[in-house]
């Protein structure tokens, strides 16, 4: 789960991470009543759980507060088109009025997770880029620091870095305080990524964070009851949203093969196996184990309302679920749909002889495979 960059200023605002003076507003008047409160001049940010919205329009200077009410006014109730929303763009609900900051550099910090399980800082003195495209064309200004969570993050490390990043010496120890800060936050609001980009270093030589993102692990929220209530599902994808509160693993991607999978593993190999047919993937898919009849119904009919899937893969491997509960999912979600893409279906494991028997006599002719090279084949093979 996600929150908007004024939530997560605010969240770590209480771990004394500074950020620029400012609040959020929803109309074009408590914009102006924001700037006048900074002094006149203030930056309107819009809302949206995706970045790169300065390029896009969403970043604008106001050089008095009727030009904040202005800026409020065109942003909140648009939709914003920026590279990390897809085409479809996010709508804005809010805006954020920030105070002007004079700027001397832009850096970049994050945490995440990283592959060996451990919280990695990630910096670089490129702030304002995406970290990909640091990444891809100078890697060696990437500065990474591995946290051992038995011991926490440790002041040594946090002096590595600030140095690797040229940190004004001056600022070393607010450097520390912050990257502690940010790591405390990530352990204890149990979030999966943390990103603040830029970091600014201003003119008058502080330290804050200018733009702030995190992510929430979200099999750990539950242990967040006040971020939770923050979720915004306006900014989700609707399908994704049906999907969580029928507590089905769905991802939707671009693709036009629907693949419905139990277990996350099987769902992964299934993926695999389309793009060797040459096909892909509408979505990732998993109805986990012990999935009911009504589970497998409800994720089939979400997934075939996604009006890109042309063609259905099930793959159900019958341990705990059975195939004979997983062919009446499917048989009642074609009765129930309005779309019913051609099925191909993969079946082993329990009951498997009266699941083939439920689905031949259902009258929805589902092709019918064993292997997955028989599967890649039926899906490669309808075009
Ligand atoms: P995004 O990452 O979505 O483009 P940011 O919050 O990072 O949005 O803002 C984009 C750019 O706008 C920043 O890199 C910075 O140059 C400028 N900016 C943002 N907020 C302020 C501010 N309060 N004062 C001065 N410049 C700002
Ligand atoms: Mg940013």
């Amino acid at each position: 789960m996600k929150l908007h960059e004024y939530q997560a200023k605010a969240l770590l605002a209480g771990y004394d991470v500074p950020v620029p003076e400012g609040s959020v507003a929803r109309g074009a008047d408590e914009a102006q009543e924001t700037a006048a409160r900074l002094g006149g001049r203030a930056v309107v940010k819009a809302q949206v759980h995706a970045g790169g919205r300065g390029k896009a329009g969403g970043v604008k200077l106001a050089g008095t507060p009727a030009e904040a009410a202005d800026i409020a006014q065109v942003l909140i109730g648009s939709t914003l088109v920026t590279p990390q929303t897809g085409p479809q763009g996010a709508p804005v609900g809010a805006v954020l009025v920030e105070q002007t900051l004079d700027i001397a550099r832009e850096l970049y910090l994050s945490i995440t997770t990283g592959g060996d399980k451990r919280p990695v800082v990630i910096a670089s003195a490129s702030g304002g880029m995406e970290i990909e495209e640091v990444a891809q064309t100078n890697p060696e200004a990437i500065l990474t620091e591995t946290i051992d969570p038995a011991i926490g993050f440790q002041p040594f490390q946090g002096r590595r870095i600030g140095a690797g990043l040229g940190i004004p010496t001056s600022l070393t120890r607010p450097f520390i305080a912050m990257l502690d800060a940010c790591y405390r936050a990530y352990m204890q609001k149990d979030l999966s990524m943390l990103e603040i980009n830029p970091l600014v270093v201003t003119n008058d030589e502080r330290l804050l964070a200018l733009d702030a993102k995190v992510s929430f692990d979200d099999d750990a929220m539950f242990r967040h009851e006040p971020e939770a209530r923050l979720r915004d599902t306006s900014q989700e994808d609707a399908l994704e949203v049906q999907a969580s509160e029928a507590d089905i693993a769905y991802v939707k991607l671009d693709g036009n093969v629907g693949c419905l999978v139990n277990g996350a593993g099987l769902a992964m190999a299934t993926m695999d196996t389309v793009k060797f047919a040459g096909a892909e993937p509408a979505n990732f898919l998993d109805v986990g184990g012990g999935a009911s009849e009504e589970k497998i119904s409800t994720a089939i009919q979400l997934m075939v309302s996604d009006e890109k899937v042309e063609r259905v893969l099930v793959n159900i491997f019958g341990g705990i679920l059975r195939c004979d509960i997983a062919a009446r999912g499917i048989v009642d979600a074609y009765g129930k749909a309005e779309r019913r893409p051609p099925l191909v279906v993969r079946m082993l494991g329990t009951n498997v002889d009266e699941g083939k028997q439920i689905l031949a006599e259902s009258g929805l002719e589902p092709v019918m495979v064993d292997t997955l090279e028989q599967a890649a084949a039926a899906i490669g093979g309808e075009g």
